[in-house]
């Protein structure tokens, strides 16, 4: 399913200074709903359960996406609204309420349920907030209920998960007054990566460091005006909004993929707590001589290759960034589905002022100028790769770039990797031709 977005960030950007103008797309955006975050989301958090409140489509796109799985019981389902449902024939907050009570009698282990709203249930305008409430009152304190809206209209892919920590941030308990400073990294990064900045951050000596969403619905860091976070995705436009709402203050960096802004992202926290320039270089300086080292065996195959983005995730303007400092690769063109001009500050700073930047999707119009441009490397959509690469060009998954541990000094080998594979591929193949 595609999701039809509305431009919510507009707003919220224009207070930035950035110099970036970019062509403004007005089309319908070609990307996954925000359900399909649900993927990533819940391995993530091992006794929540994403429950979408959607139709029969949104539990094949569920099922699809995720495959069959075997092993384990998941932990995502769909509340499956028939067309009794839709014609208001029945009582859907009874139906729900039934669906929530079976489903917790057979998974007493579920700790935080969250509500995920869909195309359905917001065109019958499901007051799903509503029954969240209730729910958590009725099952509180053990288990407790959000919401959030995963639906096509509203969300991309990766705004599923935007408002997923949203929700959460608005239910974290506020910071006793007077409470040390303490870190609060916003956005879902694999364990191993999260471990590793872990022992990174103690290391430097920044003891109270939270991360969000955390492994366990029982982690819930406190947050208040002595909270300082940073993005580790560069698509949390509204958990930035939550948290500064409730007084915490963003600490302004590039994101953490490369040797580059891994190093930036940590410097931007460490001078937030005081910690020594000297130290901090000390520390880091193993990770960014590992992550040197295993970019520069790419750097042969990406060196001289022009890269197009197409908007899928908002990460575009970073990766495009890895791509041109630490790869030498030419950028033709970013797209991108929302510009977050503040928090993307950092990174259009690293960026030359030549490169097209688009915000939004006009597909054809898209097309047109990558056909034009005839880049070596296409950087796009499920939906697109398969037609292009029939016209011969080499393409990349963006949405596997979710899906892959790729932050950090020791990933940085692995995001080079992922976009030479194509390239490694094609060579492949022409030699066994
Ligand atoms: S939420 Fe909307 S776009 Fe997503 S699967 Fe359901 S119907 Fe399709």
């Amino acid at each position: 399913m595609t999701a039809a977005a509305p431009d919510r960030t507009a707003a919220a950007d224009c207070r930035a200074g950035s110099p970036v103008r970019p062509i403004r797309e007005r089309g319908q955006h070609e990307v996954f709903c925000g359900l399909t975050s649900i993927l990533w989301l819940h391995r993530k958090m091992q006794d929540a359960f994403f429950l979408v409140v959607g139709s029969r489509t949104c539990a094949h796109l569920m099922q699809s996406a995720a495959g069959v799985m075997i092993f384990a019981e998941p932990r995502f389902a769909t509340a499956i609204m028939e067309e009794r449902d839709l014609a208001g024939m029945a009582d859907m907050h009874d139906e729900l309420d039934a669906v929530v009570a079976r489903l917790v009698a057979r998974r007493p282990g579920i700790r935080l349920l969250v509500l995920v709203g869909s195309c359905p249930s917001e065109v019958i305008k499901l007051d799903l907030a509503k029954a969240a409430h209730r729910l958590d009152r009725a099952y509180g304190p053990a288990l407790r209920v959000l919401h959030y809206s995963g639906s096509g209209i509203e969300t991309t892919f990766t705004q599923g998960e935007d408002n997923f920590l949203a929700a959460l941030v608005h239910d974290l308990p506020a910071a006793p007054i007077g409470e040390a400073p303490s870190l609060l990294v916003a956005g879902a990064l694999a364990d191993v990566v999260e471990d590793q900045f872990r022992r990174i951050f103690e290391a430097l000596g920044i003891g109270r460091v939270a991360f969000l969403p955390p492994r366990s619905a029982a982690e819930r860091a406190a947050v208040g005006p002595h909270t300082r976070f940073l993005l580790a995705q560069p698509y949390l436009g509204e958990t930035a909004k939550a948290l500064e709402s409730r007084g915490a203050r963003h600490l302004p960096a590039p994101f953490p993929l490369g040797e580059e802004g891994t190093t930036a992202w940590l410097r931007a926290a460490a001078e937030a707590f005081g910690v020594d320039p000297g130290r901090f270089e000390a520390i880091v300086a193993p990770g960014r001589a590992r992550a040197r080292a295993a970019v520069a065996k790419r750097r042969e195959t990406l060196g001289d290759k022009r890269i197009f983005f197409f908007p899928d995730s908002q990460a575009e303007p970073a990766m495009a960034r890895f791509l041109h400092r630490e790869l030498g690769a030419e950028i033709v063109e970013i797209g991108t589905p929302f510009l977050h001009r503040r928090h993307l500050e950092a990174e259009f700073a690293l960026l030359p002022d030549t490169v097209t930047v688009s915000e939004g999707q006009d597909v054809d119009r898209q097309l047109d100028r990558c056909r034009a441009a005839k880049p070596d490397l296409v950087v796009c959509g499920l939906g697109l790769a398969n037609p292009l690469e029939r016209e011969g060009f080499a393409t990349k998954w963006s949405i596997e770039l979710a899906f892959t541990p790729i932050q950090g000094f020791d990933q940085a080998g692995d995001l080079a990797e992922l976009f030479a594979r194509p390239f490694e591929r094609r060579a492949r193949l022409k030699l066994e031709a």
